[in-house]
């Protein structure tokens, strides 16, 4: 694991996590529901005032226009009954009046002047024959009552026979224009004696009589009971559906007054209102729909949010490595499960406390309290470090602690996670591991030894034979009784260096074969090859390989004398074997060393059998071995002790060999402790 960044959310404690209500996301449909429930209500309610007053309105219309029709038939009533009156009036004086026909002139003429809307006034005598007329040139009056339509003829008979004025159905004269005649008979002692009537032009009637404030709303037609229309007065153009109609009597005859309202109240305020109204709806509708939107993607977003809670509680419940955040003061703020149970504190009893903390090993309080200042400082090592941490029962635990910076969601650094592994059976693995590897390399030592015994028991037996000899001359010297001690000192001396030469194979065996714990010290690699070829001299002899020896004057090392004595014993031995089958002229094993940049690069060259392709990858295998009486440990054990020294031990073919095969054991060594 590599120190990085751990930023807030990745270890979001159960308590900073939000809490969210389960089944929440019905009674938030639910409350968005209500809302706009309350504004289809309220658009039904504002749609329905706005319908009223329309109603109302309408109302208004239709009773303003009832009234205007009442008063615009009583207006033409009043002036029809008016002009009747003063041709009752006229009928009065005209029945014994000698001068009848000035008077009818004169009035006429008066009344013509003050009715427009009257075509003309006639005088008829009792057979229907014009006796007088006003204006004479206005209607040919001949062809009223020549050609005129049988209803007049019928009103004339009519208010003769009644005595009584009498109106004529409606009539079309000059083209399409409507007229109606209206009769008073006039009387001279109680017979009918003559008749006066008047012709209303239908449409000069409504032109003269209907004021132009009325047409500007209305539009007024005479018509009768089938829909045939007799005239028309009005100022606008269109259809409406406000109309009334009234009998237009006088003149009767079935005649109606239908009047249809144009006046359409200026409502652009009442449909900008509506508009408004509608917008303003549709504006909260898309509002609702939006926070609609927005709480759905929150919902979303909790929903995940909750998952995400849910698997992070998981993930860190079932982490065995434990988790530790600090701030900035070094304060605990979170620990997970794992922590806990590695310590044996709770984590109410962990978090908020200060250094010294716990779960530190009192012994080691001062090294403890160094380091952590030295990860607050952010100087903690990369890739971790090894402290000894303290259970709640008193039991010791070695810790593996990374320190990272914790960053929160800002990107800002708020202080320090730690990930700790109890490394506590690791090590007592490891520890057992090396113990063992030890013990193998000690037996491997012995073997060896075991191995070189006769071949050391000859070497020994040289010095020994040499002191006995010398001995035996010593005494025959001495025995003669005329040795001077000039005689027996030179045999006394090598005797001396015999028992020296004897001493040292024994002092070699004795350390090679002694049990001692690897240290490394500075060792003169020189003096261990030396040491080696010491060992190996007689084997060489017996085997009658020749041994070559290149080494340059090379510094200290920091390395187990004893482990490098056993690599390269090992390595020599190998190459001595691999070159029995070699005629005796090739037998030749080379030793080099050379110094390259930092490290020490050794080599064995021997021009031995070779290895072949399938022994190569198994080569440094523990128990691999090609010969009959070998163990295979031998290798493995050399590759392991070079790698404890930080070195690397590989093979290769010698392509220099005499004999076409051969084989180099080259080991690199590090001239620096690292
Ligand atoms: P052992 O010597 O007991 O067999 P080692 O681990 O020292 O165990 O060697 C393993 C095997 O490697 C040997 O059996 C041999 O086949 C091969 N080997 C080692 N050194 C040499 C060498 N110099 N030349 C050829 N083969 C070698």
């Amino acid at each position: 694991m590599t120190r990085t960044e751990i930023t807030w959310c990745t270890i979001l404690p159960m308590s900073v996590a939000l809490p969210i209500p389960s089944g929440s996301s019905r009674r938030l449909r639910w409350l968005l529901a209500l809302p706009k429930l309350g504004i289809v209500l309220l658009l039904v309610a504002l749609l329905s005032l706005l319908w009223l007053l329309h109603r109302n309105e309408a109302e208004e219309e239709r009773s303003a226009l009832i009234k205007d029709v009442l008063w615009l038939e009583q207006n033409l009533r009043f002036h029809l009954n008016g002009n009747e009156e003063q041709l009752q009036q006229l009928a009065l004086e005209m029945a014994d009046l000698p001068g009848r026909q000035k008077l009818f002139r004169l009035r006429a003429e008066h009344m013509l002047k003050n009715s427009p809307d009257i075509a003309q006034i006639l005088w008829l005598d009792t057979k229907r024959q014009v006796l007088d007329a006003l204006p004479t040139s206005h209607l040919p009056e001949s062809d009223i009552e020549a050609f005129g339509p049988p209803v007049t003829a019928k009103a004339f008979e009519l208010a003769s026979r009644l005595g009584n004025r009498q109106y004529s159905e409606p009539f079309f004269l000059e083209g399409n224009r409507a007229f109606v005649e209206m009769l008073v008979p006039i009387f001279s002692e109680r017979r009918i004696t003559g008749m006066l009537a008047v012709i209303y032009p239908l449409d000069t009637l409504l032109a003269n009589q209907v004021p132009w404030w009325f047409t500007e709303k209305y539009k007024v037609e005479i018509i009768d009971d089938n829909d045939l229309q007799y005239a028309t007065k009005t100022r606008i153009l269109g259809n409406s559906d406000l109309r009334y109609e009234i009998p237009f009597d006088p003149p009767g005859s079935g005649l109606l007054l239908r009047i249809t309202s144009y006046h359409s109240p200026d409502n652009t305020l009442q449909r900008l209102l509506i508009a408004a109204i509608l917008m303003l709806a549709a504006g909260v509708f898309w509002s609702l729909w939006l926070v609609r939107d927005l709480m759905k993607k929150r919902s979303q977003a909790e929903e995940a949010l909750r998952a995400e809670h849910a698997f992070r509680a998981a993930m860190e419940d079932s982490l065995t490595v434990g988790m530790r955040a600090r701030d900035l003061q070094g304060r605990v703020i979170y620990v997970n499960p794992a922590f806990c149970s590695m310590t044996g504190f709770s984590a109410t009893e962990l978090v908020d406390k200060a250094p010294p903390m716990p779960y530190w090993a009192p012994e080691q309080l001062e090294e403890t309290y160094a380091m952590h200042q030295t990860v607050l400082a952010g100087e903690a090592p990369l890739d971790g470090f090894e402290i000894t941490f303290m259970r709640k029962n008193g039991e010791r635990f070695q810790a593996l602690v990374y320190e990272a910076k914790l960053i929160d969601g800002n990107g800002k650094h708020t202080g320090w996670m730690a990930s700790i592994l109890d490394i506590t059976e690791r090590k007592r693995t490891e520890e057992l591991a090396r113990q063992q590897q030890e013990q193998l390399q000690f037996t491997s030592r012995l073997v060896t030894m075991g191995e070189m015994a006769s071949t050391l028991a000859h070497e020994l037996n040289q010095p020994l034979a040499a002191i006995a000899s010398y001995n035996t001359g010593c005494l025959n010297l001495l025995g003669s009784g005329n040795a001077t001690p000039q005689d027996i000192q030179p045999a006394l001396e090598k005797i001396g260096v015999q028992a020296q030469r004897a001493g040292k194979i024994i002092r070699r065996v004795h350390d090679f074969v002694r049990k001692s714990e690897p240290k490394r010290a500075p060792c003169l690699l020189g003096e261990v090859i030396e040491d080696c070829l010491g060992f190996v001299e007689a084997e060489a002899r017996k085997r009658h390989v020749r041994i070559e020896c290149e080494i340059p004057p090379l510094p200290p090392i920091p390395a187990d004398r004893l482990m490098l004595e056993q690599v390269l014993l090992n390595l020599i031995r190998n190459g001595m074997e691999a070159m029995t089958g070699m005629p005796e002229a090739y037998r030749l094993l080379r030793i080099s060393v050379i110094a390259d940049n930092n490290e020490l690069i050794l080599d064995v060259t021997d021009c031995g059998s070779g290895i072949s392709p399938e022994s190569r990858d198994k080569l440094f295998t523990a128990f691999f071995t090609t010969k009959p009486d070998g163990m295979g440990i031998g290798l493995s054990i050399c590759r392991s002790i070079v790698e404890f020294h930080r070195g690397r031990l590989w093979a290769e073919d010698n392509p220099n060999s005499p004999t076409g095969s051969g084989t180099i054991f080259r080991f690199t060594l590090p001239l620096e402790a690292t």
